[in-house]
This record gives C-alpha cells, structure tokens and sequence, in this order.
C-alpha cells in the first residue's frame, strides 16, 4: 500500500491500482487516493492486532488444552504403576516429570510452535510480495539470506551442546535447593547451614557459567545477524539507488524501478531479522520439549505388574480366611527379570477368619514384606496368597483392597478436614458413622476440643495432630472402611502410656472379629494372639502361641525375656547373628554405590 500510494498518489507517474482488488473499486482523484491509502494502512494495523488476538487465544487454548490432557493422563497412568517403580524413584523425580517436563511442554507448545510458524510465513511471505514486485532486486535483496541461514545453522550446531549443560546444571540446582529444603530440620541440627549454602551457591555458579556459555554465543550470533540485515538493507539501497537515480537499471539489470517499490524493498530487508534471530530459542524449546516428551511418554509405557485377571472374581461376602502356600519372594527393579536376593523363602500359614496373627523377629526379617503381598503391592515370585480358597491375582483390586484395611506405621493424613480424612475411600458415610467411628478409635474427644471439631483443617494448611492423634484417626478411618482382614504395622515409636493405652483399646475393639495380622511390637499385643510366628533372615523359625513359645525356649523366649525385663539382653549368639546381618546389608550398599559411580 506504501509502495502503491507513494508511486501513483505522491509521485503520480503510475496508476493506482492494487493486487487482487478490482479498479472500480478504487477512488480516481488524487486526494481520494492519498486518504484511501491512510484508510487501507490503518485498516492494515486494526486487522493485524485482531489476528494477533485471534491467533494468540486460539494458540494458547490449543497448548493449553493439551498439556491438561498429557498432565492428567500422566498422572493417572502414574498411580497405577506397580510399588516396584516408586522403590525405584525418588518422589521428586516423579514430581519433576509431572511438573516441570509438562511445563517444558506446554512452552513449546505456546511459544515456540507459534514463533515456528510465524517464521515461516513471514520467510515465505516476503519472499513472495518482493519477487512479485520486482525479481531482479529481490535477488539482489536476498542473496543476503543464504548468509543468515548459514550463521543460524553455525550457531545451532555450536549453541546445542551448551544448551545441554545448561539444562544439566538447571536440573542440579534444582534438585540441591529441594533437597536442603526437605532436609531443612537436618540442617539445622547438623548446624550445616554453611556448607549448604556452599553447596547451592556451586550449582548456582555452575548455572550462571553454563549460561554465560550460551549468551557469549548469542553476543557473536544477535550483531552478526543485524550486520548481515544491514549488508542486504546497503545493498538493495546501492543498486535501487542507482536504478532510480539514473534512471535505467544498473548493470546486467532490466526493466524499471519505481521509488514506492523501492520503499517496499527497503522497509523488508528489516523485517527478516527479528524471526531469524528467534531460531535458536525455537530450536532450544523444541529440544527442550523433546527430552521431556521423551520422559513423559517414557513413564506413559512403563508396563505394570500388578495387574487384574482378565476375568476378576470379586469377594461379595468375603469371610476372612487366608493361606499362604509355599511363598516365595525377592525385590526386583523395574528392569529386572529376577531378584537378586530372596526377602521371603518357602513361607506358609493360614490363618481363620476372625483368628489374630502376630509377627515378630528382628528388622529386616520380612514381615513387612510379608504382608505387602497379602495387599498385592507386590506379587510372590513362586507359591501363593490366598483369601478365601482363592489366588489374591484372581480377585479383582477393588474386592481385595476394600477387603483388607491397613494401618500403617507412618499414618498419613491429606490436607482437608479430620471428617473428610476419617472419610478417605468410603467418601459416602453419614457423618454419625464418622462420629462412632471415632468413638471407636478413641478420638472423638480430641476432635471435639479443636477448634472446629470435626471440621477443623489438618495437614498442610491446618492445626498440627501429633503422631498418637494421628494414628488414632487413621484407626478411625480403617474401623469406617470395615474391612474383613486387618494389617497392623504397630509403631515403634515411644507414645506415651496414656496414649499407648488409648490406641490399644482401640486396635483391640478394631481387631475384634476381623483375621488380624499384626507386626507386633507390644507385649500385650503378642501374648493375646492366636498364634505367633517368628521370622529370621525370610523363614519362619518358630510358631505356636506365646505358652508354647516360652516353652519351646528359642529365639522368641529370649526375645521376650529382653522385652520383659527378664533378661538383660539377648545371648551372644544371636547378637552375633544381627551383626553378621547388618554387615551383609553393608557390603549390599556398597555394590550399589559402587555399580551408581
Ligand atoms: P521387617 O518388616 O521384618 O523389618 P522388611 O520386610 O521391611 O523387614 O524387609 C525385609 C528385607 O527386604 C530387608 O532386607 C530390606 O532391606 C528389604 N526391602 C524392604 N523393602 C524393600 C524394597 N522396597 N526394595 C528392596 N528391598 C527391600
């Protein structure tokens, strides 16, 4: 439009006429012209901010909308991976793939798809209306351009491998200022806040070194670009000057040249500069976004173990009789096809419906384990768990896991209200339920006293439990959940005797007419158990009730000789035992620390 309205309406040696609009439609005087041409370029500005809008929604929707999709489909196929993977991971691995890789998605998505295309056209578009005008100055306009091209892919080459770095040390800082934020009670204790400012200002270094590393290379490529821009902009200037200036065209030149195509041929050459030079932030992002795609749809494939019969059998009425038949078991890692060392051998017990079970015997003896496997978070590598004569892999997940309630050692609880947690997984209870079920685990009275009573927020937001509350709302939940079979891990951790007796209470009134399997710890809890069984090193060494036990005078009449106060502590022989243990774990973690460097 600038080159049409100087060259008729300001020049008048040309008819005004414009591409692909019909004469008739074009004002005849002068002046008309001149404020026609005003009208057509303000037009020109309104319906490029519009696109700009239309184009920016539209972009950002799309990116948008997907990264909701690929975040949601992440995390649910996350969830339903086998325990194997998270032994594996550390959680924050897990979260950096879930937060971060998506975000690096989601900005190529938004940014760097958008600047791509907008390259293209514009690449392509000026290309078009400058041959159009005239081909042989474009040529002579463009021969700048196989320059710029060859200094973007120079520069692409030799920034990619700084890129990388960059994105390792990112990475590192990241997961240092995580780590002493999760370790921030540590710190403090160790009195080590120095060293790790120490250590967070060596990433940080490191960060802004690989970073300086990218830029130095942006100092050559930005000017670089601007002085090739200028060299086709000196150029299209000398040969278009001469042209109009003498009146016929220069050299090998033919044809005429007119002052407004000129004009138009001066304004592009400085229109190629700004998408060019946005190449190596496309090409970043797109890196970027594929090594996070790489791992998003790398979690996306991980196939799980633990997974239903095709044709699941769900317990309608279950009754609470359970078997263990010839189980053995070993951890493996995702990868592996065997485990390398066995946790479990040729275990096998029953256990009748409503009967109490008790394990005891050192840590790392199994009976964590044990249990996980009536729970399916892992399955034997040979022999069988059964519940009511049928293969814990037969049942469906739901049947089995509403069958089986778990309390844990280390209860957890969701930020929300103390109703909305007692509630978690029969989230249609009436709220008198939730209240007997407190009732039951002795806890109605402490929700009562605090501030808002079952309403009150806990967790992350709200008033602080401690760890006896804690547990004795996770109680609650599982006395709510009513399940036939109950898996007690008792904690270990000192409670005081009030409260010890408060929970006790409760996990007895729990454990009434339920088959219970119990890690015990506790005195009372072992002596009133129906049978006992004593794990060392994966096999069950002894069994029988706790008369039978002290008279048979093996591992378990020591132990409770120690735990009793009887004996001051355990014969050598077995002291002996624990520490050739505890060395074999040793040598264990130090193969793998050695296999990690
Ligand atoms: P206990 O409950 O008797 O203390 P566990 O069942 O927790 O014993 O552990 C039995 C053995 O299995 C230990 O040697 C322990 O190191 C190992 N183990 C436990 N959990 C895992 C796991 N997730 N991955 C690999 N090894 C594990």
């Amino acid at each position: 439009m600038l080159g049409v309205a100087i060259d008729s309406v300001i020049d008048g040696d040309s008819p005004y006429t414009l591409p692909l609009v019909p004469n008739a439609w074009l004002p005849t005087a002068d002046g008309a012209q001149f404020w026609f041409s005003v009208q057509v370029i303000v037009a020109a500005f309104v319906v490029t901010g519009v696109f700009t809008w239309i184009y920016g929604v539209a972009a950002n929707n799309f990116a948008h909308r997907v990264m909701h999709a690929v975040r949601t489909d992440s995390f649910s196929t996350m969830q339903r991976l086998d325990m194997t993977f998270f032994d594996d991971k550390q959680t924050g691995e897990v979260m950096s793939v879930l937060n971060n890789d998506a975000n690096n998605l989601e900005n190529f998505l938004d940014n760097g798809l958008q600047n791509s295309v907008r390259l293209s056209v514009m690449i392509l578009g000026i290309a078009f209306i400058l041959f159009s005008l005239n081909w042989q100055l474009a040529l002579v306009t463009l021969v700048a351009v196989p320059a710029l091209f060859g200094l973007t892919v120079w520069f692409m080459k030799a920034v990619e491998p700084r890129y990388v770095d960059r994105r390792a040390s990112v990475g590192n800082l990241n997961t240092r200022l995580e780590n002493a934020l999760s370790g921030v009670e540590l710190v403090k204790t160790s009195g080590t806040e120095s060293y790790e400012t120490e250590r967070v200002e060596g990433a940080s270094w490191r960060y802004f070194r690989d970073t300086m590393a990218v830029l130095r290379l942006n100092y050559v490529y930005r000017p670089g670009m601007e002085m090739l821009a200028g060299l086709s902009f000196a150029v299209t200037f000398i040969v278009g000057g001469l042209w109009i200036f003498q009146g016929e065209a220069p050299w090998i030149l033919t044809g005429d040249l007119r002052t407004g195509e000129f004009v138009t041929f001066l304004f592009m050459t400085q229109r190629f500069v700004t998408p060019l030079s946005q190449v190596s932030n496309i090409v970043d992002q797109y890196e970027n976004a594929k090594a996070s795609s790489e791992r998003i749809f790398g979690l996306m494939d991980i196939p799980s173990m633990i997974t239903e019969a095709e044709d699941p059998v769900a317990l309608d009425d279950p009754e609470g009789r359970v078997e263990y038949d010839h189980v053995d078991f070993g951890y493996m890692g995702v990868d592996d096809d065997e485990p390398e060392e066995m946790v479990l051998n040729d275990v096998s017990f029953g256990a009748e419906p409503g009967e109490t079970v008790a394990f005891v015997g050192p840590t790392g003896a199994g009976k964590s384990t044990l249990l996980k496997l009536l729970m399916r978070l892992y399955d034997p590598v040979d022999g069988a768990v059964r519940i009511d004569g049928h293969d814990v892999r037969e049942l469906s997940l739901e049947s089995l896991r509403s069958t089986i309630g778990y309390v844990s050692q280390s209860t957890f609880l969701f930020d929300g209200t103390v109703a909305e947690n007692i509630r978690y997984g029969r989230f249609d209870a009436e709220r008198e339920a939730v209240v007997d079920a407190a009732k039951a685990a002795e806890a109605h009275e402490f929700i009562e006293s605090l501030p808002q009573g079952y309403d009150t927020r806990i967790g992350e937001r709200g008033v602080k439990l401690s760890g006896g509350q804690q547990q004795r709302l996770s109680i609650a939940r599982t006395i709510l959940q009513d399940p036939e079979i109950l898996v007690l891990d008792e904690a270990t951790s000192a409670v005081d005797t009030e409260t010890e007796m408060l929970i006790q209470r409760s996990l007895d009134r729990l454990s009434a007419d339920r088959t219970t399997f119990v890690i015990a710890h506790r005195l009372s809890t072992v002596r009133d158990a129906d049978r006992i069984l004593v794990l060392e090193n994966g096999e069950i060494v002894e069994r029988g009730d706790h008369d039978e036990l002290i008279d048979a005078d093996g591992l378990y009449a020591k132990l409770w000789g120690v735990q009793a106060g009887e004996i001051d502590d355990l014969p050598e022989e077995f002291v002996q035992r624990a520490r050739e243990r505890a060395a074999e774990r040793t040598d264990m973690l130090e193969d793998v620390d050695a296999a990690d460097d």
